[in-house]
């Protein structure tokens, strides 16, 4: 499967093209800096086009749809980085609402803030 995660600097530029299945809900900018932020792994099924964690993400376009242009119609989940506030609704339901300890496939982490910006750079906000 070939992906492209965006950069932090690409999401600062708005510089990132999103696609349904896409969150929705609140639309002002975080106040301070999440302690935690949901990182999809690797394991990102897509769960086949109907994504179970999306729709429990309070943040408009903080989780949305790529594509994997490779392999049509397959693709994944993505966390706005500058968008995610660590709440943890999208690990916390799983497909019809049954609770889970994280997705059905373990594939979204929470990263505290300091690794996510060892690994990526400083975020903005
Ligand atoms: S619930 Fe898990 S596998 Fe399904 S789209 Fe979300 S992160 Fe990917
Ligand atoms: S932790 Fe909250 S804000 Fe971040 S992706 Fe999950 S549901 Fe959205």
């Amino acid at each position: 499967m070939a992906y492209t995660t965006p950069s932090v600097e690409e999401y600062k530029a708005g510089a990132v093209v999103k696609y349904a299945p896409i969150s929705t809900g609140q639309t002002n900018q975080r106040k301070r800096k999440p302690h935690i932020l949901a990182v999809i792994n690797e394991s990102c099924t897509g769960c086949s086009g109907s994504p179970a964690c999306v729709e429990y993400c309070p943040v408009a376009e903080c989780m949305y749809w790529a594509p994997d242009e490779d392999h049509p119609p397959f693709g994944r989940i993505i966390v706005d980085p500058l968008l995610c506030i660590g709440c943890k609704l999208c690990c916390s339901r799983g497909p019809d609402g049954i609770f889970l300890e994280g997705c059905p496939w373990g594939a979204i982490d929470m990263v505290p803030l300091a690794e996510f910006e060892a690994n990526n750079g400083a975020l903005p906000f």
